[in-house]
């Protein structure tokens, strides 16, 4: 450092030495804990910032001067250890979203995440067959079972289902530029710039669009059908719904048309269940196995969404067309990890049992919770938060509706209770909403809700029975003061 000659560097030089703190008993403790490099570093910036300081404020040239050995290292530990708070934090889902695309989608049963604990500290036969002792497929792992579960001949997992459209795309009509005809009512964005028509064209495909917005007939895929056509494909509506005036071709027709003409049908389902969830008392959804039967030679689906397993894109389809796939070069740079196919083999493993399915299946226990359990949470839970929260706010058990989330069935929204809570009327113009917001994010492990109509509704569908006591102890938190005042 170049020595200076104006008076606030003197002072600031008055700042210990780096040796001297580092010599200092609680120091040589942080070093035990983070190692003597990281702790070296973290007194130099300090000690830069306090440096710094001094020579810019008058009045901060005696509070460097003042900074004795004890309150610098102390500073330091504080740095450290919120250095090591990892920015991945549990919440609680209080949103009414189920499988919410932000907060990760789907949880996992806990057959998953045992044989996710294994797969992260142990060697595992992912791609190699036991029996041969050769090289294996790390499909091989869930192809049979998904086989067995969607009545399809062959199956390859990739990381996610956007990833398995683009993988098909390619695969099927990317080599030649071959054309994809689509109709113009199922050109969707699913959300985070996943746009079916961008995918195609990275995907080296090109889109043929045919019909309208509202309605399509079997007549504009037999006409579009040219010696360039590659792929009819479909794509569920995931995220909106169209009503009215509406005309779609049925798989079976659009089937049945491609195998006349040589041209196979792909289906991208989005969600695709494995289960008729109309048997579980919630809405319809096409199951991956109908579509199958309708006559689809291929279908991409989520592993989170309604599956309930890991982030994954699945294909299923034609024995031919699967091999092809997987000698795509781009296999190979969108192919799943070994955490994935460890949790993805044991969720599909509980749909051999669909009579115990709701009760297995975490996603599905969830979506299928009665109204009155969460009815009871609400007002056990409301005095507590009442008392936390203090006159400042009205907390009110009501009923309210949750929804599915990332893009399934997203018209139909399901009964659910919980707690809202308004501001009192003296606070009301204090964006006292926002504010409790904040604090309830701000929270050891913070409560996400959701503000509507002038209150913030916190949906106890996803806060499960086992979840409530710590849920409870936390509110003790938000008995602070500032509550609704200044900042
Ligand atoms: C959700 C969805 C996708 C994207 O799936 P990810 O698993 O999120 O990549 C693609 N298509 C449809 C129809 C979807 O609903």
């Amino acid at each position: 450092m170049q020595p200076e000659s104006t008076p606030a560097t003197q002072r600031a030089v008055k700042l210990p030495s780096v040796d001297k703190l580092m010599l200092d008993p609680s120091a040589l403790l942080l070093t035990e804990k983070y190692g003597r490099t990281r702790v070296v570093n973290e007194v130099r910036k300090l000690l830069a910032e306090l440096r710094v300081e001094a020579l810019s404020h008058a009045g901060a040239m005696e509070k460097a001067g003042e900074a004795d050995i004890s309150t610098i290292v102390s500073s330091v530990s504080e740095r450290l250890r919120q250095a090591d708070v990892s920015p991945l934090k549990c919440v609680y889902n209080l949103t009414g979203t189920v499988l919410h695309t932000n907060l990760g989608r789907a949880l996992l049963p806990d057959v998953a995440v045992q044989a996710v604990m294994q797969a992260l500290s142990s060697p595992m036969n992912l791609e190699f067959d036991l029996e041969t002792g050769k090289r294996g497929d790390r499909d091989d792992l869930v192809e049979d079972l998904l086989c067995e579960l969607t009545g399809a001949e062959a199956a390859t997992v990739v990381n996610n289902n956007a990833a398995a459209v683009l993988l098909l795309l390619s695969t099927l009509a990317g080599e030649h530029h071959g054309e994809v005809i689509v109709s113009r009512g199922e050109l969707v964005e699913i959300g985070g710039a996943f746009r079916i028509p961008d995918i195609m064209l990275r995907a080296g495909a090109k889109l043929h669009e045919i019909g309208t917005t509202n309605r399509t007939h079997l007549a504009d895929y037999a006409n579009a059908i040219n010696p360039q056509t590659a792929l009819m494909m479909k794509v569920h509506c995931s995220n909106y719904a169209i009503s009215g005036f509406t005309k779609s071709v049925d798989l079976e027709q659009i089937a049945v048309l491609g195998r006349e003409r040589g041209i196979p049908t792909a289906v991208d389902l989005g969600s695709g269940t494995l289960v008729d969830l109309s048997e579980y008392g919630l809405p319809r959804e096409p199951t991956v196995r109908e579509t199958v039967a309708a006559g689809a030679d291929l279908v991409t689906f989520s592993g989170d969404k309604l599956l309930g397993g890991p982030q994954a894109g699945i294909i299923v389809g034609r024995a031919d067309l699967i091999a092809k796939i997987k000698r795509n070069p781009l296999k190979r740079a969108l192919r799943v990890g070994k955490l994935t196919l460890a949790a993805l083999e044991p969720v599909l493993a509980l749909y051999r049992a669909p009579e115990m399915l709701r009760d297995r299946l975490t996603t599905l226990r969830l979506l299928t919770r009665p109204r009155a359990d969460m009815q009871q949470q609400a007002e056990q839970l409301l005095p507590l938060l009442q008392q936390a929260l203090g006159s400042a706010y009205l907390v009110s058990a009501e009923a309210m509706l949750s929804q599915i989330g990332s893009g399934a069935l997203p018209v139909d929204q399901l009964p659910s209770y919980g707690l809202s809570i308004r501001a009192a009327l003296e606070h009301k113009q204090s964006n006292a909403l926002g504010k409790l917001e904040k604090l309830l994010r701000d929270l050891p492990r913070p409560v996400l809700g959701r503000i509507a109509q002038d209150a913030l509704w916190l949906d106890l569908r996803c806060l499960e029975a086992a979840q409530q006591p710590e849920f409870a102890q936390q509110l003790g938190l938000l008995r602070a003061s500032h509550l609704t005042g200044g900042q």
